[in-house]
């Protein structure tokens, strides 16, 4: 799966307009402290004036005196820079210019040292949204996040396993970037593991992030079909998107007709995910015997060394609130 040339350039066009807007409120937000603090801008022409008569005191020999008089001048101009700063709360920073990701200057490229072009996580998040669809999910995600979360109806130990469950999902979410971490919410239908996945998923595609949400019955199946296309199209089918993006979701594992194709895939895909260090939430009805009965010994064997299991417990909450 790629990206067409149309899509390529709608993405494109996008970085174009954030950057011409980000540099119109970079712009407008310098001008504005230079208006409100005009002695900046007096004390700058006088750094480039200084600046050029340096250099010409240099060509015609001046004394090391007359220029180190000049230079203490020109430090003298960046220590009251500096003060008048920081008397108003201010820092350098707030010259710098505006960009909505900073990693990549909103161009959607990366370079590493060596000066190799890569995709900045930005553009795979906006790629992902085209390849996958996400729109309908996006707005699947909006009536299912944390704001619509009730715990009214459960009680006992279940109340305490979804509080559990719910800590543990938003530090997920708050730690995301510094801490890698994978969740298995397993429980019987309507006990929220669902509702909880749906939860992070939407935090993070909102603070930029690239996922994907599939069933376990629409994941098999794309891989499936990248395994009949295999001989025709080597490249452009890789689906590799489903292996880098920052969080897949795995919603109702045990729900596909499982067979060996899926059991291997299955192993394949959370073991590359866990290489890259990229993090994964499946959501299952299956208990640990089921996951070793359906997968294998191997697959549980992952899940168990390096997945977090949030159990959900109780009657099923879609019964309760209809
Ligand atoms: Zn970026």
């Amino acid at each position: 799966m790629s990206l067409t040339n149309e899509q390529y350039d709608a993405i494109m066009r996008e970085y174009d307009e954030i950057r011409f807007r980000n540099a119109e409120l970079t712009e407008k937000k310098v001008r504005a402290l230079y208006e409100k603090f005009p002695e900046l801008q007096a004390w700058e022409n006088r750094a480039v004036t200084l600046k050029a008569r340096k250099v010409r005191m240099m060509l015609d020999g001046a004394s090391k005196t007359d220029i180190e008089n000049l230079e203490d001048e020109a430090t003298m101009l960046l220590v009251k820079r500096v003060a008048l700063l920081e008397a108003n709360g201010l820092s350098e920073a707030d010259f710098e210019p505006i960009y909505d990701c900073p990693d990549c200057k909103d161009t959607g490229y990366i370079y590493d040292a060596k000066g190799n072009r890569s995709k900045c996580h930005c553009f795979k998040a906006r790629e992902i949204n085209l390849l996958y669809d996400q729109s309908g999910i996006k707005n699947f995600l909006e009536k299912e996040n944390f704001s619509k979360l009730s715990l009214d109806y459960r009680t006992g130990d279940d109340l305490e396993h979804l509080k559990g469950a719910v800590k543990i999902c938003r530090e997920f979410i708050g730690n995301f970037d510094s801490e890698h971490r994978n969740l298995v919410l397993s429980g019987t239908v309507g006990t929220g593991k669902s509702f909880l996945s749906c939860c992070i998923a939407h935090d993070l595609l909102e603070s930029g992030h690239s996922v994907i949400y599939l069933s376990a019955v629409s994941l098999f199946d794309k891989l499936a079909g990248r395994q009949f296309r295999k001989d025709e199209e080597e490249s452009g089918t890789g689906l590799s998107e489903l292996y880098d993006c920052d969080l897949l979701v795995i919603d109702d594992l045990g729900t596909e007709l499982t067979n060996s194709f899926v059991a291997s895939s299955l192993f394949s895909l959370i073991n590359e995910r866990e290489l890259r260090g990229k993090s994964t939430i499946i959501s299952t009805n299956l208990d640990l015997g089921g996951i070793k009965e359906r997968y294998s010994d191997r697959v549980l064997s992952r899940l168990t060394g390096n997945y977090t299991f949030l159990k959900l417990t109780g009657p099923d909450m879609r019964t309760l609130l209809h």
